[in-house]
């Protein structure tokens, strides 16, 4: 096994050292220097600038002037066809992009190409396709009319102006381009930030962007900390945050948003997803169902379940099965094709996982496969299965957002949804049953933004996404993220 060799210009970008793009030029930024680290070996392999509050205000005011000179009243079949462009570039430079993202984050490389190349492009596609089709209504006014006149009513639906975009490091280009995407076919201009840890996938794209015809200014990207995140989401010509991160950060975001300049934000936070195995779900289906629903991108995604609840008759059955094909995974090198299962995506992260991974015996669950740090170089873990013997065990309530799947068993249906719901969060959740009639009349009872029935972890553009409880505020897809990056303007006319 050995990894595929970078391509030459993978090194050449890392070479020119840009950390940020503004107003349609690569830059250097004059924050503290933060060390990019390559997840698969420890090792810092580049550094990125923090944006300093100079830098942000340029970067804004340059969003704010493309907003008004140039994007907000371009065609909409103009717009989309720039998004249709860039589309076609990311596939073109997809190898590109797909080593930048595994080499900072650690995701395996056929993910990257799956993820954050294959489903960018795609959510690119289908936004575009809303160009020219976000409008207004023609609305009946219904007083009676006063003294013989009459009237009429429309509404427009408004770009809302400059979008500040906060990003996590797990997707860092896919949940990037969801933002983008969103933002700049509703007529919006925006500035978004990627994590420290991860800031070449994104940077990258920039100036792909530009290349597809995207003028200077629409699309800006400065990199930081939480403290630049902050001083973006504070200027005052941001009319609107999109953030996608932690339910802490979010809270602090979103009071941030407010206090500044009742800036409107949406926010994707954490999960603490349940799947639940009904009695009658073939257990090979339901091992499979772990593996999808627990393991991809070594457990660190929103959407992926941590929380198993199957009913008792079936759990031994299950638990072996996962465990069986737990041993079969290839854990290596992220770079390396054959790789199955990589390192945790930076440092910090590996060594919470690892805390929750050592204190699981003393609160409440067994660890039946995995829970030990590799020894080798990276921040690698082994995939891990445990059983819980209460509902309140930590692997049970806290987001681990780590490669790790928790059982716990059930007698009867209304057990089942009482645990599934035993949670401060609620993004995703999943049943699994071969009786859809059941599966159906259970669905409305479960707290969570989305439900699927025997899948898990399966995002389609076509489909809102988004949070009840403390999963956060908003939808993104569908035409649901229309409200979210438009203003509705109310035009009454007397005639
Ligand atoms: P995080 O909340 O630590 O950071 C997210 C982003 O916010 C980073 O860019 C960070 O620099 C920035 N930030 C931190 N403090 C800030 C502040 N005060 N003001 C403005 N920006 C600030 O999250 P993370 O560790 O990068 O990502 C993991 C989390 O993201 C998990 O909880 C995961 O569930 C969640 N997530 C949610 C979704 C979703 O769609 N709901 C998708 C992916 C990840």
């Amino acid at each position: 096994m050995s990894d595929i060799a970078l391509l030459a210009e993978v090194r050449a970008f890392l070479q020119q050292g840009h950390d940020c793009f503004i107003n349609g030029e690569y830059g250097r930024a004059t924050g503290p220097a933060h060390p990019v680290v390559n997840p698969g070996t420890g090792e810092t392999f580049s550094e990125v600038r923090e944006a300093e509050p100079a830098q942000t205000d340029a970067a804004v005011n340059a969003a704010h002037h493309a907003f008004h000179r140039v994007w907000r009243d371009m065609a909409p079949l103009q717009r989309g066809a720039i998004l249709n462009r860039l589309a076609d570039l990311i596939d073109q430079h997809g190898e590109e992009l797909a080593q930048l993202e595994t080499l900072c984050s650690g995701k395996t490389i056929q993910l990257s190409r799956a993820f954050e190349v294959g489903q960018s492009s795609h959510f690119l596609r289908y936004y575009a396709g809303w160009a020219g089709k976000i409008n207004g209504e023609t609305l009946t006014p219904s007083l009676p009319s006063m003294q013989g006149e009459r009237y009429t009513a429309f509404t427009l639906r408004e770009p809302v102006g400059v979008v500040a975009g906060i990003v996590p490091w797990n997707f860092s280009l896919m949940i990037a381009i969801w933002k983008i995407a969103s933002a700049l076919v509703c007529g919006c201009t925006v500035v978004i930030k990627p994590s420290e840890f991860t800031p070449f996938t994104l940077l990258r794209l920039a100036g792909l962007a530009k290349e597809a015809g995207l003028p200077d200014g629409v699309l800006n990207v400065v990199c930081g900390t939480g403290a630049c995140g902050q001083a973006l989401i504070e200027h005052e010509k941001i009319s609107k945050v999109s953030f996608t991160g932690s339910m802490n950060t979010g809270r602090k975001v979103g009071a941030q948003a407010m206090q500044a300049n009742l800036t409107r934000a949406t926010l994707e936070l954490g999960g603490k997803n349940a799947a639940g195995f009904l009695a009658d779900i073939d257990p090979q289906k339901a091992v499979a169902g772990v593996m999808e629903a627990a393991y991809l991108h070594q457990g660190q995604v929103c959407a992926a379940a941590e929380r198993f609840y199957v009913h008792r008759s079936r759990l031994d059955e299950i638990v072996d099965g996962v465990a069986a094909q737990l041993k079969q995974l290839r854990i290596g090198s992220p770079l390396d094709e054959s790789t199955d299962f990589g390192p945790l995506s930076n440092r910090p992260h590996f060594e919470k996982v690892s805390q929750y991974f050592a204190s699981a015996p003393d609160q409440g669950c067994e660890i039946v496969h995995g829970g030990r740090a590799l020894d080798r170089p990276g921040f690698f873990i082994e995939p891990t299965l445990a059983v819980a013997d209460r509902r309140d065990a930590t692997l049970l309530q806290e987001e681990v957002f780590g490669p790790v799947a928790c059982f716990l068993p059930f007698d009867d249906e209304e057990e089942l949804l009482s645990l599934m719901n035993d949670s401060p969060y609620g993004l995703t959740a999943s049943l699994w049953t071969n009786d859809l009639s059941r599966a159906l009349r259970l669905v409305p009872r479960i707290e969570a933004g989305t439900v699927w029935v025997n899948m898990h972890t399966f995002i389609d553009p076509a489909v809102p996404f988004g949070g009840v409880k403390g999963s956060g505020i908003g939808r993104e897809f569908g035409s649901a993220f229309i409200e979210d990056y438009t203003e509705l303007k109310s035009v009454t006319v007397r005639y």
